[in-house]
């Protein structure tokens, strides 16, 4: 049994990144950038009005101004404006030749055509010509997620099909004779599939496609049938649930072998998901995890996250090394209440909610009852780790957590 550590490094050495495409700016949310962001311009690209007002010289400090015509967001005014001269203008226009201060229409009374200024402020309210970003200057890096704002950003700078990550197709089969779908009344012994729903959301938040799912009883030949269902080629991650250990009924190891995989690794000191195993076959990697949803929950966030995110370029230009958490950032906060357990040697990581209160942030541990509780984890944001032997723990004590679905925060 290998450490967690050693796994991410296994995971990180064996996956490679899968060649970038170009997509359309609408598709690109949610990808990973694989070119920098440069301005191609100033932004602004000229000087706008930050105000609707009056456009006069800032260094003029006439009491009255003749209006000498108007200036709207999307055409440039003619007027040149001098001493003792104003032009109407609205928020987002060109300013005219001249003028460097807008007076707020709120400090001035219009009376025909001129305006009498009732209260002058030293602020410009003009936004100047590359006080955002001057031409040259890196807008954002590779390897940032694009989420809404980020591609807004390749709007404005006219980026239209930006190069990004491909997504990492995935194949998920669920093993069992007990399960039966979520639509289905079971019948005695039986239970409702829920891997299938939990690992479709994950790996669709990981970035990744879910490409094929499908379900196999506990027989070795029909478990490798429905394996070859969705083809050799055309994705890149084999997910197994289930059958990861070393029951009877546990075909995992063995049908990856069929398949002509190559083990990297069986079985990690870790709690939960002690038999997660990774293997490849070329450039595809495959992971079998342990059946129960906790351990799903986790083993997802620690190690198959790891892969989908490699394959998305991370760490192929000297950014992130693997050891980092780059993704989903680990975030140092103090125990809401206190952690009990014994000299436990396995590397644990224990489902927590992440709480704003009494003027910052804490961790309150989730009571879980066993790896099978998904009752539990659905109050659960974020992971706590806890290396070994770190129990028992104060409420107070400062925990590393990781923070899951919706409150993944950058590392820098
Ligand atoms: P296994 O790893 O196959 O031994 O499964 C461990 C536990 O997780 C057993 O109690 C299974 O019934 C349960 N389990 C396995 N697969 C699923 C699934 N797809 N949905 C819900 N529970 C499952
Ligand atoms: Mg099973």
């Amino acid at each position: 049994m290998i450490s967690l550590a050693e796994a991410r490094e296994r995971i990180f050495r064996e996956v490679k990144a899968l060649a970038p495409e170009r997509v359309e700016l609408a598709l690109a949310h949610g990808r990973i950038l694989r070119e920098a962001v440069i301005a191609p311009e100033d932004f602004p690209g000229f000087d706008r009005a930050a105000m609707d007002g009056y456009a006069v010289m800032h260094e003029d400090l006439s009491g009255e101004f003749v209006v000498m015509g108007e200036a709207q967001p999307g055409a440039r005014c003619g007027v040149r404006v001098g001493p003792g001269q104003c032009v109407r203008i609205f928020t987002g226009a060109v300013m005219p030749e001249g003028a460097s201060q807008v007076i707020m229409q709120e400090d001035v009374e219009r009376i025909g055509d001129r305006v009498v200024v009732r209260k002058r402020s030293s602020v410009l309210h003009v936004r100047r010509r590359g006080e955002d970003a001057r031409a040259g200057a890196l807008l954002l890096g590779v390897g940032v997620r694009l989420g809404a704002v980020q591609a807004s950003l390749l709007a404005q700078v006219g980026m239209v099909d930006p190069l990004v990550a491909a997504r990492p197709r995935v194949v998920h089969l669920v093993t069992g004779g007990e399960l039966v779908p979520p639509a289905q009344v079971p019948g005695e012994g039986q239970i409702r599939d829920s891997n299938s729903t939990l690992v479709r959301g994950l790996v669709e938040g990981a970035g990744a496609e879910m490409a094929w799912q499908g379900h196999a009883p506990d027989e070795l030949g029909q478990f490798l049938d429905r394996l070859r269902a969705p083809g050799e080629e055309g994705w890149d991650v084999l997910l197994i649930s289930g059958g990861a250990s070393v029951g009877d009924y546990d075909f995992g190891a063995r049908a990856l072998a069929e398949l002509g995989f190559e083990m990297r690794f069986h079985g990690v000191n870790l709690r939960p998901g002690k038999p997660l195993a990774f293997a490849t076959r070329g450039r595809q990697a495959a992971f079998l995890l342990p059946g129960n949803p906790v351990s799903h929950w986790v083993v997802f966030a620690v190690a198959v996250r790891l892969a989908l995110e490699r394959m998305q370029g991370v760490g192929a230009d000297g950014e992130g090394d693997g050891e980092g958490w780059r993704i989903g950032g680990m975030l140092p906060l103090a125990l809401g209440a206190a952690l009990e357990g014994g000299a436990d040697r396995r590397e644990t990581f224990w489902p927590g909610r992440v709480v704003a209160g009494g003027g910052g942030l804490r961790v309150d541990p989730v009571a879980w009852r066993s790896s099978g509780d998904l009752c539990a984890i659905a109050r659960a944001n974020a992971l706590i780790h806890l290396p070994p032997g770190a129990l028992p723990l104060d409420a107070g004590a400062i925990v590393n957590c990781v923070l899951m679905e919706g409150g993944a925060l950058p590392l820098d």
